[in-house]
């Protein structure tokens, strides 16, 4: 008995004795294109497959767009691509060309009218067919892409792939636009997945990372400066009479002015930092690869940030103020061994004597932070760095 394991052995199949006895009549009555078809159909859904794992293996949206146009260059060579996606309150584009990634100035405000158009036809669509009935999709005409793709997104429109004409300028044909259509639900799908990841490390309030996030990144911080025997620091950061100002200002107020303190703590750090929300009125941030000194410039410069903060509010808002607390861990800093909650609580300890010595201040957790007594003795050396 033969049998077809798989496309690229459905030959070995062809290749048996019953078969080749009974060719002329299998293929008379249709079987062999039959089953050619079918290994054609099989070798495409594997290549679907493929595709699908490596688009669903990227971690951010940029990456995704790759994974996808990579796909495609498999199957056929479109001139170019462009993807055109909304991020919160932007639009963003990326596009290639052979390729390679290329800049193309578009000028996009939103995918808003594509959203609703889409919703009624939702597949892929030539670009002439397209501009004939939305007036919207002539902003992509200096581009005169041949085909817009939409990628589908769980509340409407994600956002849009336009591909140009093929290279060896041949029309597209109905087979590669289904498939074009369904590799991008696999797009969509990922491009979910990762907004989805990217929630649950965010506070909804503020944006900044949330405490889970928090916690998991300061303990590979632990390890990180043991084994490089380097340092890393920890800011501790608390909003001043902050009951007082929500009873003076409003919830409102409060609630408006915390985000604004959130964008500050955000702007005012690295790429590499991690800036959280780690309670209510209560941030922290964690900075890798940090001694005393250089946390201590951050922490100032937050501190000043925040109290020239100007928040847009009728009536105007008092100045808020925060008070900061500092703890710097690791090997380098001849601090081996504490665990993140003694961590999170040295820097607390800090944060509290700053509100102590009279809130809007800097305290950098050191020896001399031992006893209230020793410290009133120590203020001026902790006060700066130590
Ligand atoms: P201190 O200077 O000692 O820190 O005084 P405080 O009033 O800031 O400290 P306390 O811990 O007594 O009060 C914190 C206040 O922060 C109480 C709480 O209602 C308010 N708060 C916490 N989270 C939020 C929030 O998300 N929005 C608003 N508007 N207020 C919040
Ligand atoms: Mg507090
Ligand atoms: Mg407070």
């Amino acid at each position: 008995m033969s049998r077809i394991d798989s496309p690229e052995t459905g030959n070995d199949f062809l290749s048996d004795p019953q078969i080749t006895q009974n060719l002329a009549l299998l293929q008379k009555i249709g079987v062999i294109d039959y089953i050619n078809n079918l290994n054609r159909e099989i070798h495409s859904f594997k290549s679907l497959f493929r595709g699908a794992l490596d688009i669903f293996n990227r971690t951010t949206i940029s990456d995704i767009m790759d994974a996808a146009v990579r796909q495609i260059s498999d199957h056929f060579l479109p001139s170019f691509m462009v993807f055109i996606w909304a991020n919160k309150d932007d639009i963003v584009i990326k596009g290639y060309k052979n390729y390679k990634q290329a800049d193309f100035n578009l000028n996009i405000q939103s995918i808003a009218p594509f959203d609703s158009f889409f919703k009624t036809f939702p597949s892929v669509i030539g670009f002439k067919q397209l501009t004939s009935k939305l007036g919207a999709a002539s902003v992509f005409m200096r581009l005169n892409p041949e085909i817009v793709i939409p990628i589908p997104g769980p509340a409407g429109l994600f956002g849009l792939a336009l591909a140009g004409p093929k290279l060896i300028n041949e029309e597209y044909k109905p087979s590669e636009l289904v498939y074009l259509q369904e590799l991008m639900s696999f797009v969509s799908q990922s491009i979910q997945n990762h907004l989805h990841y990217e929630q649950t490390l965010r506070d909804v309030k503020t944006g900044l990372f949330n405490n889970f996030y928090f916690m998991t990144r300061l303990n590979d911080e632990i390890a990180r400066v043991q084994r490089n025997n380097s340092s890393a620091s920890v800011i501790m950061i608390d909003a001043d009479k902050f009951k007082e100002f929500n009873k003076n200002n409003g919830q409102l107020a409060g609630d408006k002015i915390l985000e604004s303190l959130a964008l500050i703590i955000k702007m005012g750090v690295r790429t590499e930092d991690i800036p959280s929300r780690f309670g209510g009125e209560e941030f922290s941030v964690l900075l890798p690869d940090s001694d005393r000194q250089s946390a201590w410039a951050v922490a100032e410069r937050l501190r000043q940030s925040a109290a020239n903060m100007k928040v847009p509010w009728d009536p105007p808002l008092p100045e808020l103020t925060i008070s900061l607390g500092i703890y710097t861990f690791g090997p380098a800093a001849g601090q081996t061994g504490p665990a993140a909650a003694e961590i999170i609580a040295r820097a607390s300890e800090a944060m509290y004597l700053s509100k102590e010595r009279g809130r809007n201040r800097t305290t950098v957790w050191g020896a001399g932070l031992m006893t209230k007594i020793e410290l009133m003795k120590l203020d001026a050396e902790i006060t700066g760095p130590v």
